[in-house]
């Protein structure tokens, strides 16, 4: 049935011509809720061609029939003039007998079993809509939900495929006669637009106090008096709320703080365009860029002066880089426009490190204890989304934490394409879950921590929204080989259900990560350098060179064995790493070092009994080659930090000191090797630095020095495991590997070696890409058995 007849339009495609062809195209990829059969219907008008257009759960179907030369136009123009949210993977073109008939018409929906459709993520409001936005003479201006086929809430409010307004949470607005004429328009930008709305016949927003009360009056122009007198106001944003409070008060931002229970933890900073960002950090082509791209991220940025001009310390405390992201929603360019262009915080709107808010009902009773008032609204979020953070390294983007803008846009794998569905669960830290089915690797929103039972109840509802939009039932599900993680056991759950196990060690999976990104296969050298990891010999592994391919991986090189006394604790308390590698390094001598101090320095007695640990080893004192743990060693030691208050806070600061030093004023300290696995002997180079750092040398020399010494040490490392094993090819992965002096350094004395480096981009290099590592080799395990016939 023809929801738009075009027959009758006068404007309507030419009464069919003699000698015409007809030809369907079949087009996969992000094409629903991107303004695509619109684009579709503009162009078969333009080149006068008859025929339909139909999305199906399964892609986009047009059949147009006219003379070849307008339809060789046509189908150029399919793919070259695409709207700007699509991504199309493919084409497929069956050339059909002509049928004669007239006009171009939208045929409704239709579902097909098994089949789905990527989905377009969230989209950051449009210059178009913005222009409206703020235009006083249009119908919508300042109209908090304005959006159009170019932008505006997707992937958080839809329910099913296809994407329809039924099947999202817009189905409880019904049109006006305005906004339903838009829609049935297919010249307008707003054709076929499903969350589209105005103020006669849409979600509105309102204030609520802190106890509850409705608050009358405009609710942005409320919302934002709140925010300027530094109150701290809960937002609901696209994937859920957010706690706003304005940047530049020292003192909103500590109660926030205070009441969010986050002491250090940098906070993101809105701003209302490029330019106000500029005031706040450097900003450079990229960066711009990325900002006012329609993922809308995060972007963590240098700051522009040691004070970070007008924002307020306890913003980001101690570190040089600041997260700034502009408006993405109407409702945040309005809050922006009326706080008179104030930076303001948006920050998760949870408790520590639980997951979002997403209802209001959830967020009063959640964050009533936080927000001194609530910016609502009635349009409901379906799927929960927090913000995106990415990085800029040497000009290339780095996805940091992947969720709102990014997701489910999926990683393409060639060669995977007929492997059965993998359902791979992720690490414990910082989880993800990815669906691997058809080539396609669909990596879940960051869901965080799964030690919060409200965790795993994300982790849960995420997965299961997964599996039913990508129509998947995974035929083998895959886990790190940790036995204790949270993931681990959700898989256990599904191999007790007859899915095959497919068990991927941690860093394997890192290096498989950047493997699947790039389409590599083996062997690759891997440097996987991160805080921990279940190790195949049952030590903690985290410093470590793989020779890998995608299905397994052979352990070539690793950083010098340390204890960590007292376990997982030495995340937390770097001191005792720092005690740990002075043991070994002959250091030592049992009381704590004189030049030693500051905040967070242990006494003599604490000193005495870690050092106890050490030389007991065993159970309290664990081995572990860990590359984070040796960061926070010599941060500890250099008087940067003996305490990380958030997660490596301790190795950003260290990072950040050695920035402030001029690369060419940095010394490389060799750092041994030798053995077989290759050994590398960082407690020699932890050693020298200490000494150098005894005699009086500047932490900051020492923390460049650190850096560069072993950069320079893994290049030499990879050169050498390369060259014995004749591969060329190596791959940087791990939550290390986020520090951006490092693997630049890195990067380039490698590429001087000859050696070509591949990193993350799609994914965050940090536990966020295990799962996409761990689906691609347990894929690659199944085409290797059934190419093998076994
Ligand atoms: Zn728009
Ligand atoms: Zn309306």
């Amino acid at each position: 049935m023809a929801v738009t007849a075009a027959s009758a339009d006068p404007d309507s495609p030419c009464a069919p011509t003699i000698g015409a062809e007809r030809r369907l195209f079949t087009v996969h990829g992000v094409v629903q809720g991107v303004g695509f059969r619109p684009f579709v219907w503009t162009l078969a008008h333009r080149y006068a061609l008859a025929g339909s257009v139909r999305n199906t759960s399964g892609a986009v179907v047009v059949e147009v029939e006219g003379p070849a030369q307008a339809l060789d136009s046509f189908a150029a123009d399919l793919v070259g003039r695409a709207p700007p949210l699509s991504r199309i993977d493919d084409v497929r073109t069956v050339k059909l007998p002509s049928r004669g008939e007239p006009g171009f018409v939208i045929l409704e929906s239709r579902g097909i079993e098994g089949a789905y459709q990527p989905i377009a993520p969230d989209a950051g409001t449009c210059a178009d809509c913005v222009g409206e936005l703020f235009d006083p003479a249009d119908r919508r201006h300042r109209y908090p939900f304005i959006n159009c086929t170019n932008c505006g809430p997707r992937f958080t409010i839809i329910e099913d495929v296809p994407y329809d307004r039924a099947l999202t949470t817009m189905r409880h607005f019904t049109m006006c006669a305005l906004c339903s004429s838009e829609y049935a328009d297919p010249s307008n930008r707003r054709f076929h637009a499903q969350p589209n709305a105005c103020a006669d016949c849409g979600p509105r927003a309102w204030v609520c106090d802190a106890a509850g009360g409705p608050v009358p009056g405009d609710a942005v122009a409320a919302a934002g008096a709140r925010l300027l007198s530094g109150a701290i106001v809960a937002v609901k944003g696209l994937g859920g709320f957010q706690l706003a409070v304005r940047a530049d008060d020292e003192a909103a931002v500590r109660r926030l703080r205070d009441r969010k229970r986050r002491p250090a933890k940098p906070f993101a900073v809105m701003a209302s365009g490029v330019d106000a960002a500029r005031a706040l950090a450097h900003v450079g082509e990229p960066e711009a860029r990325v900002l006012a791209s329609s993922a809308r991220p995060i972007v963590l940025l240098r700051a522009a002066h040691p004070g970070r001009g007008t924002l307020a310390e306890a913003v980001a405390p101690g570190l040089d880089e600041v997260g700034v992201m502009l408006p993405s929603t109407p409702l945040h360019h309005l809050l922006l426009d009326v706080v008179g262009g104030v930076p303001l915080v948006m920050t998760s709107g949870n408790v520590s490190d639980e997951p979002i808010a997403r209802d209001n009902a959830e967020a009063r009773e959640r964050l009533g204890g936080i927000a001194d008032a609530f910016l609502l609204h009635d349009r409901d979020i379906y799927a929960r989304y927090d913000d995106s953070v990415v990085r800029i390294v040497d000009g290339r983007e780095h996805v940091v934490r992947r969720a709102r803008g990014y997701c489910p846009l999926p990683v393409s794998i060639a060669g995977a394409e007929g492997a059965a569905a993998v359902l791979a669960l992720g690490a414990h830290l910082k989880n993800t879950f990815c669906i691997l089915r058809d080539g396609k690797a669909f990596v879940g929103p960051h869901i965080g921590d799964l030690d919060h039972p409200e965790s795993l109840r994300h982790q849960d509802e995420a997965l299961t929204t997964y599996l039913r939009l990508f129509r998947t039932a995974p035929a083998a599900v895959a886990a790190d080989t940790h036995p204790d993680y949270a993931s681990t056991r959700i898989a256990e759950s599904w191999w007790a259900k007859g899915s095959r196990q497919e068990r991927v060690q941690h860093h394997h999976a890192h290096i498989a990560s950047v493997m699947a990104e790039h389409d590599l296969r083996g062997p690759v050298l891997g440097v996987a350098f991160d805080g921990t990891g279940f190790g195949e010999d049952g030590t903690i592994w985290g410093g470590e060179f793989l020779l890998c391919d995608e299905t397994d991986f052979q352990r070539v090189g690793h950083l010098a064995p340390v204890v960590q006394p007292g376990g997982d604790r030495c995340a937390r308390e770097g001191w005792r790493m720092a005690l740990a590698y002075l043991r070994v390094a002959g250091l030592d001598d049992g009381e704590v070092p004189g030049w030693l101090g500051g905040e967070g320095c242990p006494d003599q007695r604490r000193w005495r009994l870690v050092g106890r640990l050490v030389a007991a080893g065993g159970i309290g004192a664990p081995v572990s080659t860990s590359a984070g743990r040796l960061f926070d060693a010599v941060a500890s030691l250099l008087g940067v930090a003996h305490v990380s208050t958030f997660e490596a806070s301790a190795a950003m600061r260290l990072e950040a000191l050695a920035r402030t030093v001029p690369r060419d004023r940095a010394a490389t300290i060799p750092v041994p090797r030798g053995g077989s696995p290759l050994v590398l002997d960082t407690p020699a180079l932890v050693a020298r630095l200490t000494e150098e750092r005894g005699a009086g040398a500047e932490p900051a020399a020492l923390a460049a020095t650190f850096h560069e010494s072993l950069a320079a040490a893994v290049a030499d490392a990879c050169a050498e495991l390369a060259g014995a094993a004749g591969v060329t090819r190596v791959a940087l992965s791990g939550g290390v590997f986020q520090n951006a002096l490092l693997l630049a350094r890195t990067s380039a004395l490698l590429s001087e070696r000859s050696l070509r480096v591949f990193v993350n981009h799609a994914v965050p290099a940090n536990d966020g890409g295990v799962s996409l590592g761990q689906a691609f080799v347990a894929a690659s395990r199944s085409a290797t058995r059934w190419r093998g016939g076994s």
